[in-house]
């Protein structure tokens, strides 16, 4: 059993917050059909995102079988979407670059799974279900806007999911193709949970076994249409479980990758140019720096090697360059230079160059 108790969503913009769930409390059997019905921008979306753990509620609680799903930590909330969630959604979200085999297969692969026969072998059985086995290996994108919808129903069921969530799943569709979508998300109501997000009364009236009324983030009302035939069994509810699954394999990531890069040919060559480009010009300035630099130092090395070395015999300061900086205060200075005294009385301060052997060998 599914229950929604006390939920609250806000959002904030800036300064300003739209209370999008105001306290919801909802409950769902673990088999059947329920609609949650309501005008566009009353909150559906948010609610649906909440209990797919898609989102995080600013308070309230969604118990799952007595396992209180707001408290589950990052990993476990993945294993658990993977494992009792399948998603069904207005726009479809496929993804086009892969075939409807790929996209089916992209949760079995997910959840840890990389035996290739096993894998085909439960997309095959799923897309003879639902009628579309000859289009396995299309592009999504070939297909129509009803078959898509078929497509995405069918990897929402891969899994084998406890709860079916789908949130406008015939929105984009026409009124002949949302009854044959409807019909089979009533099948599947059999064996699983359907929650279906709605602002289609007609749809929600003729397939519901209950309605839930949304309005402006309030449940407004609650409609059971069909009683339930048979009691629940709370004694053999099952109980959550999260079993550590297996990281997707490498291989896989990999081939998704290259799929992806082959699938914007253009775009991936076109990204792919550019970068060349810029590491030719990158590399490019740096040796014109580096060159620059070595060019100048040959330059001054033949300049200054071309030019006499020219030693006088003596040097002369005058009075005001020499005193300063010559005469210390401190008798022994920690300093490394250390100057002779010379006395302020004269205006000129001669210091003779002391040639010797050691000095001309220096000068080599
Ligand atoms: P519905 O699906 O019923 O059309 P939504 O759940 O999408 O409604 O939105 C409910 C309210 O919350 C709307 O007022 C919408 O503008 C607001 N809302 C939804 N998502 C966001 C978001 N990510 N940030 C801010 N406001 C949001
Ligand atoms: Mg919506």
């Amino acid at each position: 059993m599914l229950e929604i108790v006390d939920l609250k969503k806000d959002y904030k913009t800036g300064n300003y917050v739209t209370h999008a769930l105001k306290k919801v409390d909802l409950k769902f059997k673990d088999k059947g059909f329920y609609s949650i019905l309501g005008p566009s921008g009353c909150g559906k979306s948010t609610l649906l995102n909440l209990i797919g753990l898609l989102d995080t509620p600013t308070d309230g609680k969604i118990i799952f079988n007595e396992t209180n799903l707001s408290s589950l930590k990052q990993d476990e909330i993945d294993l658990f979407r993977n494992k009792y969630i399948g998603f069904v959604f207005q726009s479809y979200h496929l993804i086009h670059n892969l075939t409807c085999f790929e996209n089916i297969a992209l949760p079995i692969y997910l959840g840890g799974e990389s035996d290739k026969a096993k894998v085909e072998e439960r997309v095959d059985e799923i897309l003879k279900k639902v009628g579309l086995f000859d289009v396995k290996d299309k592009k999504s994108s070939d297909l129509s806007g009803g078959q898509m919808q078929r497509i995405s129903i069918c990897r929402a069921l891969i899994n084998s999911p406890k709860i079916i969530l789908a949130d406008e799943p015939t929105g984009a569709l026409d009124s002949k193709t949302s009854l044959e979508i409807a019909e089979i998300l009533k099948k599947l109501s059999e064996d699983h949970l359907v929650i279906m997000v709605t602002h289609n009364k007609d749809l929600a009236y003729k397939y519901s076994d209950e309605i839930y009324y949304l309005n402006d983030g309030e449940i407004t009302d609650h409609k059971i249409l069909k009683e339930e035939v048979e009691k629940e069994d709370n004694k053999n509810q099952l109980r959550v479980v999260f079993k550590r699954r297996k990281l997707v394999s490498d291989k896989i990531v990999w081939s998704l990758a290259i799929k992806n890069l082959l699938s914007k040919k253009a775009k991936s060559i076109i990204s792919a140019v550019a970068n060349c480009f810029g590491l030719v010009a990158l590399g490019f300035i740096l040796a014109l720096t580096n060159g620059f630099t070595v060019y100048s130092d040959m330059v001054s090395y033949e300049t200054a090697s071309s030019l006499p070395i020219n030693v006088p015999a003596y040097t002369i300061k005058t009075d005001s360059e020499s005193r300063e900086d010559i005469n210390q205060s401190t008798e022994f200075p920690d300093d490394e230079a250390i100057f002779p005294y010379v006395s302020t009385s004269s205006e000129y301060t001669y210091t003779y160059n002391n040639y010797t052997e050691e000095y001309f060998d220096l000068l080599d």
